[in-house]
Formats: C-alpha cells, sequence, structure tokens
C-alpha cells in the first residue's frame, strides 16, 4: 500500500464533469490498493470571482472577512468531490480547515501552515476512507479563517504530505509536467522528465505557475518527492527531487518569465560611502523588497545613478517613500513598470562556461535592451521591455537546445 496525497488544481475541479472525472482518478488509487487524501483548490476563477466580489464592496475589504470570503471556493469543490466518491460507493468524507485543524501562523491573506491534527484523519484512512481536504485555507491561533497566499493548494498538499507522512505528494493539474518554459505560451516547449528542487524552486519563484514556489521550498525542505502530471491525459509527468540523481546534459533546463516586476532609477545622487544604505534603509524598514541594483560609474565621480527593481505592486510607495527620504540627495526619479523579468534556470550552468555571454548574446541579435541583470549560481535574470517577452523567450528556448 502506497500512501498518497493527489492535489487536484482548479482546471483540474472546473465543471461537475471534471469533477466526475477525478472521482474516477482517486477510484483507480483505491482499487490498487493505495491510501489516498485529495486536496483540492476551488473551481478555476471562482477565487478570482470571489476576491472582485469583495472589491465591489471595497478596495480595502476588511482582511478577515476576505479570508472567510475566500475559503469558500475550496469547501464547494471539496463537498463536491466528496459526494462524487460516495456515488461511486467509496467511502469518503470532506473536512474544513477547522475541522482538521489546518493551524496557521502569520497575516491574512498570506498566511502559513505549521501543523495539522492528524488522528482523526488517520484512523479514517485505515478505515479504507478517502478523505478530502479543502486546499488554500486554515485557521488562525484566534480561531480566525485565515488562506495562505495564491497557489496556495500546493502548499496545503505538501504540507498535508510532510504532517501526514506518505509516500508522494501528485500534483495533478492541466498540463502533463513542468515543461522547459510555459506550454500554452511557447507551443515547442518541452517536457522535463526530472528536476531537482533547486531548479523547480527557482522557475516558480520566477514565475513559472504549475508549482507555488513556498510548496517546493517545504517539498525540498523535508525531502518530499513531488510530481507533476495532467488530470486529463495518462502521459508520465515530471518528477521532482532531489539534485543528486538527475544527470545533467543541458547548461540551461527552463525559461521562465514574469511582469511582477518595476524599475526605478534615480539620477544624480551623491556618491559617497553610505548613500546606497541610506536610500535602501527605509525601504527595508517598509518591508519592500528589492530585488535587482545596479549603480552606474560616475564620469565626474561626484554623482551616480543608481538602478533597482522593486514588486509592481510597491512602486507607488517606494517612490512615496524616496520622495520623504532627507538623507538622499538627487536630481530625479524616473520609474517604468512595463517591464518584465526573463530568467535562465538550470543546475548545469555551474559546470558550463559561456552561459552568460550567449544569453546576451542571443538578446542583442534580437535588438533586445537588457534594463538590469541579476544572478545566482543556477539562475540569470534579465530585466527588458515587456512587448519583447515572447520574442525572448523563444529565442532563449532556442539558443539553448530547449526546443
Ligand atoms: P492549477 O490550477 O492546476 O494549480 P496553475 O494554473 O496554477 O494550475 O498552473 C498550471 C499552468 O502553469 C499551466 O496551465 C501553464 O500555463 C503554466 N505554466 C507556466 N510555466 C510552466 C512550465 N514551465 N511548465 C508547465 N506549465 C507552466
Ligand atoms: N484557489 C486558490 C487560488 O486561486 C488556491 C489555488 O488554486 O491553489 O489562488
Ligand atoms: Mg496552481
Amino acid at each position: 500500500m502506497i500512501k498518497k496525497v493527489l492535489k487536484f488544481g482548479g482546471t483540474s475541479v472546473g465543471s461537475i464533469e471534471r469533477i466526475r472525472h477525478v472521482a474516477k482518478i482517486i477510484e483507480k488509487e483505491i482499487k490498487q490498493g493505495n491510501s489516498v487524501i485529495a486536496v483540492v483548490s476551488a473551481m478555476a476563477g471562482k477565487t478570482n470571482e470571489l476576491l472582485n466580489l469583495s472589491k465591489n464592496i471595497s478596495t480595502d475589504f476588511n482582511k478577515r472577512e476576505l479570508d472567510v470570503l475566500l475559503s469558500t471556493g475550496e469547501q464547494i469543490t471539496s463537498a463536491l468531490l466528496a459526494g462524487a466518491l460516495t456515488n461511486l460507493n467509496i467511502n469518503a468524507k470532506s473536512w474544513l480547515n477547522w475541522q482538521i485543524p489546518i493551524l496557521t501562523e502569520g497575516e491574512h491573506s498570506n498566511a502559513r501552515i505549521i501543523n495539522m491534527h492528524v488522528e482523526q484523519i488517520n484512523n479514517f484512512l485505515k478505515q479504507k476512507g478517502v478523505a478530502v481536504i479543502p486546499g488554500f485555507q486554515g485557521i488562525m491561533r484566534n480561531g480566525d479563517i485565515s488562506t495562505i497566499g495564491r497557489g496556495g493548494s500546493d502548499a496545503t498538499a505538501v504540507a498535508i504530505a510532510k504532517i501526514f507522512q506518505t509516500d508522494i505528494c501528485e500534483i495533478y493539474t492541466d498540463v502533463d509536467g513542468v515543461y522547459s518554459t510555459d506550454p500554452n505560451k511557447i507551443p515547442v516547449a518541452k517536457k522535463i522528465e526530472k528536476i531537482s528542487y533547486d531548479e523547480m524552486l527557482e522557475l516558480s519563484s520566477l514565475g513559472a505557475k504549475v508549482m507555488q514556489s513556498s510548496a517546493v521550498q517545504t517539498a525540498m525542505m523535508y525531502n518530499i518527492p513531488l510530481e507533476v502530471k495532467s488530470t486529463f491525459t495518462n502521459r508520465d509527468g515530471t518528477q521532482i527531487f532531489e539534485q543528486e540523481n538527475i544527470d545533467y546534459k543541458k547548461s540551461v533546463t527552463g525559461v521562465a518569465y514574469s511582469k511582477d516586476d518595476s524599475k526605478i532609477t534615480i539620477i544624480g545622487v551623491e556618491d559617497k560611502p553610505g548613500v546606497a544604505a541610506n536610500l535602501f534603509e527605509p525601504l527595508n524598514n517598509a518591508q519592500i523588497n528589492v530585488d535587482m541594483v545596479i549603480q552606474n560609474i560616475s564620469s565626474d565621480q561626484k554623482t551616480t545613478d543608481i538602478t533597482f527593481t522593486v514588486k509592481r505592486e510597491d512602486i507607488l510607495k517606494t517612490i512615496d517613500i524616496l520622495k520623504k527620504n532627507k538623507k538622499i540627495d538627487y536630481k530625479k526619479i524616473t520609474k517604468n513598470d512595463k517591464v518584465a523579468k526573463v530568467s535562465i534556470v538550470g543546475a548545469g550552468m555551474v559546470s558550463t562556461p559561456g552561459v552568460t555571454y550567449k544569453m546576451f548574446k542571443a538578446l542583442a541579435d534580437e535588438k533586445i535592451n537588457i534594463l538590469a541583470i541579476s544572478t545566482s549560481e543556477i539562475k540569470l535574470s534579465v530585466i527588458i521591455d515587456e512587448k519583447n517577452i515572447l520574442n525572448s523567450i523563444k529565442k532563449l528556448h532556442t539558443v539553448f537546445d530547449l526546443d
């Protein structure tokens, strides 16, 4: 017997017909003698629909009530799936966050799962029952309902795999695995058979939403094997696991992109020790995350330009803080929020020289201007104009042999 977590995303439970189909997938597992905990997302589009309802009341809707509202999407699919399973004569039952309970810590809309009670569900599994658990939701110490961030059902699934000590966590979705880039954007993208936690973590942090990054991080920390596969085909999916077991033939494994960033340039800042610290201190205090930083070499040794990127949603707040900062002197601030971050990721980069040059040359050949750069051991990201996203991904895909 294998003990499994099976997580079904929004499209997989997007209609009654699909929920019936998911029940059949679970039935197959039960017939093979496996023990199943199913985790479900809300029906595709539901969470956005609920969010819009709240915005119709107020753009500053009460955070506590927002979580009560958003968690209902997953409540619906849990009940429908448990009902569909009982219709197939399978012993199934849904549990909401407070019934388990799934304990969380942190802020509303962005809480973290810290623990769950396992006893009653484990007893149910022992009686060959299928437990259906809503993703994305939890309960705070004070009894308030919480949610754990968009795409959070992946994180719920991995947390359950860890706490219930299951053998595997299978992420069923609308594509049949992790691809070299988003297959819905670049049709020549190739499926990756096996990928390391590190690479998957970089890809998902840099925009590949096929797996939520905090879910990958937990899986990596506790060595929980993940498999991403399709709800709609029987093809083999992608296995995500420890790096040592993978043979790297290519320097680059995947290309990711996101439109979450914006770029700010402060022109004519005094060029002396302590300026950068003075500039970034209040941003740090306001918990604004600065990603890439570039400082130009000043020709006159007196002033310089500093460019950096922050999340697009933070741009106005950032500029406001800069303008109020009495500790810095500058001529002008410019901003650009029509930018995108395009990244190449690959554990094979460590042992392949020339990857950086190859990326820059590829973009230059397409006449794409690089606005900022950041690197780590296994990734290289550039900021470019948003209009060049598709072109750059296609080109990088070809240049790094991923087609
Ligand atoms: P779910 O609702 O099942 O959680 P998501 O929409 O969150 O599904 O994630 C699946 C989507 O991720 C795919 O439909 C695909 O468009 C997108 N995606 C982005 N990058 C990749 C990638 N590298 N490989 C596969 N899918 C990707
Ligand atoms: N329903 C939630 C969302 O849309 C969680 C999830 O789907 O993983 O973000
Ligand atoms: Mg998702």
